[in-house]
């Protein structure tokens, strides 16, 4: 028999954790696994806040895909196009013409990317905090922005060099905004020049409350401490615009902040418009329980789905329930679809995927964090702790898992690194002017 081709589109929780066990559970005989990712490698995205913190080494919170999957092809490239009524996709790789690759099943898993509104000026002003890019970035920004408040006899440029604003109260701003206050304020005590006051942190969020994935009780736990720490919080309010960095507030409130983080959720990836996938009304991928793609009641063969991308009914709850977009339930769904894909393979039939919830762990800094597992609600220090075993044991690999627990051995022992490193995002500059032509005029003098 020739060996099936799986493709998987998009090596995050769900394509990296699906291609590894399907290399595992499949023979060479029975399947070749190509995948493809414009990046060289998985971002384990819950460690992208202590990677902007320094806690931990950007390089380390990601996995290199050619070390991992050994036994699969990989390919540098986006996915732009899917025709899987051919079953066939269109890869641009990172370099050179685009090229269609046909397979068996293909796996779709390019997951999700902030989800925008058309507020004025937040196109060039705000970021995102979804990549590992986005992170290393933002910790150099942050520290740029200490640099220049303290070398600054202006104190409007001052204050708005001071005044961060984090838009959107999930797990993904609270852990940003809490990681970034707390190395900050870390990182003052090398400022003679500025004092923990001068700076403002400000949470802007358009429902009542922070961290919907937890009890209310343990989101208003989040505010207090975030209070507490004289972050500026406000709840049921909007980012109206923030036009030249000025923002304004539904509340009607302005000022200035040279930096604007967006985090106010995710939606699919956009790719999925070009393919002929079904979808629903969130423009997620529709499936079945055993995460194959489903059009109404009809089951698209050797197409699968999972992750944020995907709407997936959650069979711990009522009908018309769907999982979140979690790693928690993106790795769980990698690893059921993996095994569905090979009793398909095989000629079986495949088997619902079912997990209920455990609930969420958030850091809001060193030593502090809030946690609610198994309806077990934790606070401070033990949610601090059990964040970091946590999802040191859910990073792929002994080695990043070494690398994990080195980084913050070192931090503690010699405190974290709070320097910024902005030639990162210019690095040609110095040598582009050094290297510029003499004018002929001059050379003779
Ligand atoms: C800051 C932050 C903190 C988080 N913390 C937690 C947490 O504590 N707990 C938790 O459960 N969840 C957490 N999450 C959510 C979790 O990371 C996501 O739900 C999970 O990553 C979804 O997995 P995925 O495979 O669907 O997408 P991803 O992991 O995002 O992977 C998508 C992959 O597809 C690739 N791709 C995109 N487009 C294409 C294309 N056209 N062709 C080929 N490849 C493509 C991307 O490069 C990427 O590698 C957090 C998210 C963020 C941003």
């Amino acid at each position: 028999m020739n060996p099936k081709r799986i493709l998987v589109v998009g090596a995050g929780h769900v394509g990296l954790y699906a291609a590894l066990r399907l290399s595992k559970k499949l023979s060479s005989r029975e399947a070749e696994v190509v995948v493809v990712d414009p990046q060289p490698h998985m971002t384990y995205q819950p460690f992208l806040p202590e990677a902007a913190a320094g806690n931990i080494s950007p390089r380390h919170s990601v996995v290199p895909l050619r070390r991992e999957l050994r036994k699969c092809k990989v390919v540098a490239g986006a996915v732009t196009r899917i025709d899987h009524s051919r079953k066939t996709a269109v890869v641009q790789p990172i370099s050179g013409p685009t090229r269609e690759i046909p397979y068996d099943h293909v796996v779709v898993a390019p997951g999700s990317v902030s989800r925008t509104l058309p507020i004025p000026g937040l196109h060039e002003h705000g970021i995102g905090f979804k990549t590992i890019g986005e992170a290393i970035y933002l910790r150099n920004h942050v520290l740029d922005r200490l640099d220049v408040a303290a070398a600054t006899p202006d104190p409007d440029v001052r204050r708005s060099a001071l005044t961060f604003t984090f838009v959107g109260g999930g797990y993904a701003g609270i852990e940003a905004l809490a990681e970034m206050e707390d190395m900050a304020r870390d990182a003052l005590r090398y400022y003679p020049e500025l004092e923990p006051d001068d700076m403002r942190w400000v949470l802007v969020e358009a429902t009542q409350r922070v961290l919907p994935e937890v009890d209310r009780d343990m989101g208003a736990y989040t505010v207090q401490q975030l209070l507490k720490r004289n972050m500026d919080i406000r709840l049921d309010t909007r980012l109206e615009s923030c036009v030249d960095g000025v923002v304004k507030l539904s509340d009607g409130d302005s000022f200035r902040s040279d930096t604007i983080v967006w985090t106010a959720g995710v939606k699919p990836s956009p790719m999925l418009d070009r393919t002929d996938f079904p979808r629903d009304e969130r423009r997620r991928v529709t499936c079945l329980p055993t995460l194959q793609v489903v059009d109404g009641d009809r089951v698209v063969e050797g197409a699968w789905s999972a992750g944020d991308c995907a709407a997936v009914p959650d069979l711990t709850k009522e009908p018309g329930n769907y999982c979140s977009p979690s790693a928690q339930h993106a790795v769980r769904q990698a690893a059921r679809m993996a095994d569905n894909i090979a009793l398909v393979v095989r000629g079986r039939p495949p088997v619902d995927y079912k997990h209920k919830h455990a609930g969420s762990v958030a850091s809001l800094g060193l030593h502090k964090g809030v946690a609610q597992v198994y309806g077990i609600k934790m606070t401070g220090w033990p949610a601090w702790f059990m964040h970091r075993t946590y999802h040191m044991s859910r990073i792929p690999s002994f080695n990043r898992k070494v690398r994990v627990v080195v980084d913050w051995s070192l931090a503690f022992f010699l405190k974290r690194e709070v320097v910024a490193l902005g030639q990162l995002h210019d690095p040609r500059e110095e040598f582009a002017e050094a290297s510029q032509p003499i004018p002929i005029t001059s050379r003779a003098a």
